[in-house]
């Protein structure tokens, strides 16, 4: 088995890895940092999705699994003290890969750049660069629905509409689902200007292209990346065809972990 671990870099995930390592190489398990078959991230969320980033040109051949050392996480839902568990579960290879959705992103440009392409695990975002009014037309499935002012919009994917999303007032998506949802940031509504207001579910067949009006300097986030665009002619997103892939080695139900970490995980009780 190769594996390779990522540290949110803390003095706490990094001892844990360090100890990780020590017992994967007792178990005759290879540290591979180049084509590793299981990633494990060591932290939080954030933490996993810059291991999904650093090996997502991998995605068909790497399953991830996530030890939190903070909070509980959605990605990251191994406990420290369950870590000695899961290396074992590791060594036997004993493990079922669930495979969740992701977004697939393309930016235009309206100059001879050539399109360039990216790959969410949470979401996607679209504001302008100096926090002014974004002013976007909305095209689903090649049909335009609604020109959008406000702060920008959100797209994610059903495992990070826990994430940004919920906190714009998205529902809550069951992996299961191959969906990608659209959400607004602060839309402007009034007697002039109107948007749905609404957030939208999208199936993997349809796809959502949204072109700026008269702004052309665009600030895309994709995950935790946040990168400035010149020249932005349109942006697409979609389901992508890839899925990640995550090494589950015991139940745990998305809708327990969204209880688990919203409603309560039982230390009140
Ligand atoms: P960060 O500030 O460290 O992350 C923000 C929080 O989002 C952290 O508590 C993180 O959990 C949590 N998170 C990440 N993915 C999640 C998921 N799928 N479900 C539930 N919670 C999740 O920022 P970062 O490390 O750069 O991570 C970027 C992510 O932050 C973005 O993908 C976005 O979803 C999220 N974000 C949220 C808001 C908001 O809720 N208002 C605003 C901006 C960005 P951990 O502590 O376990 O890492």
């Amino acid at each position: 088995m190769r594996y390779y671990i990522v540290s949110k870099g803390d003095h706490k995930s990094n001892s844990i890895k360090e100890n990780m390592e020590a017992q994967m190489e007792a178990n005759n398990m290879i540290k591979d940092a180049d084509e590793p078959e299981i990633v494990i991230s060591v932290g939080g969320d954030g933490t996993l999705l810059e291991a999904f980033h650093q090996y997502c040109h991998r995605v068909n051949e790497t399953a991830f699994v996530g030890v939190h050392t903070g909070h509980l996480g959605f990605y990251a839902d191994w406990l420290p003290h369950e870590v000695d568990k899961l290396i074992e579960e590791i060594a036997d290879g004993d493990y079922e890969v669930i495979q969740y959705p992701l977004i697939d992103i393309i930016v235009n440009y309206n100059d001879d750049k050539e399109p360039s392409h990216h790959i969410a695990l949470n979401e996607a975002t679209m504001k302008t660069e100096d926090n002014t009014t974004l002013v976007a037309d909305v095209n689903l499935r090649g049909q335009h629905f609604e020109r959008f002012r406000g702060d920008g919009l959100c797209i994610s994917t059903p495992s990070g509409s826990t994430a940004y999303n919920k906190a714009l007032g998205g529902a809550l998506i069951h992996p299961s689902l191959r969906a990608i949802q659209l959400t607004e940031i602060a839309s402007i509504n009034n007697r002039v200007f109107r948007t749905v207001g609404s957030p939208i579910v999208m199936p993997e067949h349809h796809y959502c292209l949204i072109t700026p009006v008269d702004q052309r300097v665009i600030m895309t986030s994709i995950d935790h990346v946040t990168t400035k665009h010149h020249n932005v002619e349109s942006i697409e997103y979609r389901v992508a065809k890839q899925r990640v892939r995550f090494a589950r080695f015991r139940p745990f139900p998305f809708w327990k972990r969204v209880h688990d970490s919203f409603i309560s995980d039982g230390r009140d009780e």
